[in-house]
C-alpha cells in the first residue's frame, strides 16, 4: 500500500496539473526517481518527462510512415537504454510500464515510467546520469528524489552531478 501511495504522490506534480506544455524550454526534462526505503530489497519508480523535441525530433502528431518510423525509433531507444540515462546502484532493474507522446498544441512531452527492483540495499549508494550520450538535445534534468524519508533534488547539467542516497 506504501508503494502505491508513494506512486501516486510522485506523480502527481508530472501527470496530474494541467500544466500548460507552452512553458516548456526544449532541451530540459524533469525525472522524479522514488523509493518506498532504501534497506533489504528495495522497489520503487523512475519517471521521465521530457520535451519531445529533445527526444524524438518533433512535436507534431507523428502522421507520415517516416515520423512514425522516427518515433518509434526514439522511444524504442528510450526503453533500451534508459539504464543509461538514470544509472541506478548496481543491482537495480529497470522495466518499462509507460512510454507515451502527450501532444499539446504546439508541443508535446514525451512522458516515461520504470519500475525499478533491487537486489540488496541501496543505502548510502549513488545515482549518476548519461541523459546526453543517448539524447544529445537533452542538456538539464531537473531531478528530484524520494527513497525513504530522504528527499533531495539535483539540477543536472550535461550529465554531470550525482544524488547521493542516504545512508
Ligand atoms: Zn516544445
Amino acid at each position: 500500500m506504501l508503494r502505491v501511495a508513494l506512486l501516486s504522490l510522485l506523480a502527481l506534480p508530472l501527470c496530474s496539473q494541467q500544466r500548460s506544455h507552452k512553458a516548456h524550454e526544449h532541451g530540459h526534462a524533469k525525472l522524479n526517481i522514488a523509493f518506498e526505503t532504501t534497506t533489504g530489497a528495495p522497489v520503487g519508480s523512475v519517471e521521465l518527462e521530457s520535451p519531445a523535441e529533445s527526444i524524438i525530433g518533433f512535436e507534431y502528431a507523428a502522421k507520415t510512415p517516416a515520423d512514425k518510423a522516427k518515433q518509434e525509433k526514439a522511444l524504442a531507444t528510450l526503453k533500451a537504454r534508459f539504464g543509461e540515462m538514470v544509472v541506478l546502484p548496481v543491482g537495480c532493474k529497470m522495466t518499462p510500464a509507460k512510454v507515451e507522446v502527450h501532444l499539446d498544441g504546439q508541443h508535446a512531452e514525451v512522458h516515461a515510467e520504470f519500475n525499478v527492483r533491487c537486489a540488496g540495499p541501496i543505502a548510502g549508494k549513488s545515482i549518476s546520469f548519461g541523459f546526453s550520450k543517448v539524447f544529445p538535445k537533452i542538456d538539464e534534468v531537473e531531478v528530484q528524489l524520494l527513497a525513504g524519508s530522504q528527499q533531495a533534488k539535483l539540477e543536472v547539467q550535461k550529465d554531470k552531478g550525482s544524488l547521493q542516497i542516504a545512508k
